[in-house]
């Protein structure tokens, strides 16, 4: 069978999801599109064979559309899950599920009383190679048991409106979907370290040092550095107690030349993750056949959420904050 997806947002990562399911990933195709901006929406519609919708109810609702990705802003995400909960149609959501977690528990409550799973977040990194090693070599024990896991996430650089908030709501919550996701636990309490700016930073405080303390103890610290310049660099490394699990910054190749060799940093997320977002599309809709998704759930939205909120709190008062998440529901256990 090939499912029939619909995508709402053609930006920067809908067009590019939307072009890769059309070329790149077996089993589904393209067939609707919606983008405020209606050129661009048209332009990617004509690219992949689909039609351009008015709204984004219309692709949602079309009966034509088997299944969803969402790649608006995330202000908007969680009205639009709802939709496709309400429609009973599958839904990959890029992160954020939503800005705040009243709107995430909204989803969940939603997805819960639909009886079964539809939501998938798009934390990708679940699907990148370098991330996957370095979880099976704590799973298989050849590390012994996790003590610390140090992140780092550089970006080149980032436009003004990209605020020290942003870098922990929209920047940061990948390491906290990352440290969940490898270390199986929950992250207890966020405290963030505004030290020297950097010159290239403008008004932003940047680079930030945020840590988590995680439910088990495991420390967790994390390099936000939106302004780095030289490239984007996202890596980590797992202290275990028998070994280190750690890996290189992905290159695109090296020059050797009189006087020295120069290898190539990915300048983007496009470049370092292609490959991680090809794994996450092809799951999904390998999940939409047989109907179990094992990719971030909507829980693990709502935990990202709740952690990123807690990390604003800490930024504002300068203090280790807790926390705080309501029971997770039964049908989310194993998901
Ligand atoms: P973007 O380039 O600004 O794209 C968002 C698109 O949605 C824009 O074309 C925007 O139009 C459009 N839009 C605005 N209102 C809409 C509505 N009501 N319905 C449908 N579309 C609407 O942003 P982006 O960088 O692609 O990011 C989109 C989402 O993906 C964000 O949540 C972001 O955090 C996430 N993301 C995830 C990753 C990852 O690695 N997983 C990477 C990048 C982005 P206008 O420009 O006219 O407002």
């Amino acid at each position: 069978m090939v499912f029939r997806v619909g995508v709402i947002g053609t930006g920067n990562i809908g067009t590019d999801h939307a072009n890769r399911i059309a070329s790149q990933v077996s089993g589904a195709d393209v067939v609707a599109v919606f983008d405020v901006a209606t050129e661009r929406a048209k332009e990617v519609a004509s690219g992949v064979g689909a039609v351009a919708h008015a709204t984004d109810g219309d692709v949602i609702n079309d009966p034509e559309v088997d299944a969803v990705l969402i790649a608006s802003p995330g202000e908007l995400h969680a009205e639009q899950v709802l939709a496709c909960i309400d429609a009973g149609k599958p839904v990959l959501c890029e992160k954020p599920l939503a800005p705040t977690t009243a709107e995430c528990l909204k989803v969940i409550e939603a997805e819960v009383a639909a009886g079964r799973q539809l939501v998938q977040l798009g934390f990708m990194r679940r699907y990148d190679a370098a991330y996957v090693e370095v979880k099976a070599a704590l799973d298989s024990g050849d590390i012994g048991e996790a003590l610390m896991l140090h992140c780092l996430h550089r970006n080149p650089t980032a436009p003004d409106w990209f605020t020290s908030d942003l870098a922990l709501t929209d920047s940061v919550v990948h390491e906290v979907d990352t440290s969940r996701w490898l270390l199986g636990d929950e992250i207890a309490t966020v405290t963030v370290l505004a030290g020297k700016p950097s010159p290239k930073a403008g008004s932003a405080q940047d680079p930030q040092l945020v840590v988590f303390e995680m439910a088990s103890g495991v420390l967790v610290t994390v390099e936000s550095f939106i302004h780095a310049q030289y490239g984007y660099d996202v890596r980590c490394e797992l202290v275990g107690s028998e070994g280190v699990a750690s890996m290189d910054t992905p290159t695109l190749g090296a020059v050797t030349r009189r006087g020295g060799r120069t290898t190539v940093v990915p300048p983007d997320w496009r470049v370092r993750f292609g490959s991680a977002y090809q794994a996450e599309l092809q799951a999904w809709v390998d999940s939409l056949a047989s109907g179990e998704f094992h990719g971030a759930s909507a829980w693990d939205g709502y935990a990202a959420t709740a952690v990123a909120e807690a990390g604003l709190r800490a930024r504002a008062e300068g203090a280790r904050v807790a926390v705080e998440l309501v029971d997770r529901p039964s049908f989310y256990a194993g998901k």
